[in-house]
C-alpha cells in the first residue's frame, strides 16, 4: 500500500486514532471493549491485530515504546507545564498544594491517554511506513485480495514446540 502522504489521508488516520479505531479500515476498535477490561494490563494492551482487515497493531517487541515516551509523556508534560503556569500565575498556593494540583491530574491523564497515544502512534506509523505483504508468509501483515485476515500476527504465532501443550 505505497502511496503519497496527503492531508486528507493524515486527517482520516488521526480521526480514526482518536476514536481508537484501526487506521486501515477505520471500523474495528484497537483495544478490547470496556466490558472485557478487567485489569490495567487489559486497559493498556491493544489487540494483536484488526479482526476485519488483518492489520497488525503490535508489529514487534518494543513497538509502543515511542508512543509511551514521546506521545504520552510528552503531551502529559505539556499539560503539567500548562497547569503549573496557570496555578502559579492565578493562585498563591503553598508549594505542596501546587505540586499536588499538577501531579495528580497529570498521572490520571497519563492513564486515560495511554490508549490514544498508542492508537496515534499506530496511525502515524501506518501513514509514514505502511506495511504490505511482500510475498510468502514471513512478515507481511496485510491480507492480499480476499485472503482471510490472520487471527494473530506472525510475531506471536505459536511455535511448533507449543503444539502439544
Ligand atoms: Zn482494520
Amino acid at each position: 500500500m505505497t502511496g503519497e502522504i496527503t492531508w486528507p489521508k493524515a486527517r482520516d488516520y488521526f480521526t480514526r486514532a482518536m476514536r481508537l479505531r484501526c487506521p486501515v479500515c477505520g471500523s474495528t476498535p484497537i483495544f478490547p471493549p470496556l466490558s472485557r477490561t478487567r485489569s490495567l494490563s487489559d486497559w493498556f494492551t491493544p489487540l494483536d491485530g484488526c479482526p476485519r482487515c488483518g492489520y497488525a497493531y503490535d508489529r514487534e517487541p518494543g513497538y509502543f515504546l515511542l508512543s509511551v515516551w514521546a506521545i504520552n509523556y510528552g503531551v502529559a508534560a505539556l499539560l503539567g507545564l500548562f497547569l503549573y503556569l496557570v496555578f502559579e500565575w492565578f493562585y498563591e498556593w503553598p508549594v505542596w498544594n501546587l505540586i499536588a494540583a499538577v501531579v495528580v491530574p497529570v498521572v490520571v491523564f497519563n492513564i486515560l491517554f495511554a490508549r490514544h497515544s498508542k492508537s496515534i502512534f499506530i496511525a502515524w506509523d501506518h501513514l509514514f511506513d505502511p506495511h504490505e505483504r511482500e510475498g510468502g508468509d514471513d512478515g507481511g501483515n496485510m491480507p492480499q485480495g480476499n485472503a482471510p485476515a490472520p487471527t494473530r500476527p506472525p510475531s506471536r504465532a505459536r511455535l511448533p514446540v507449543d503444539a502439544g501443550v
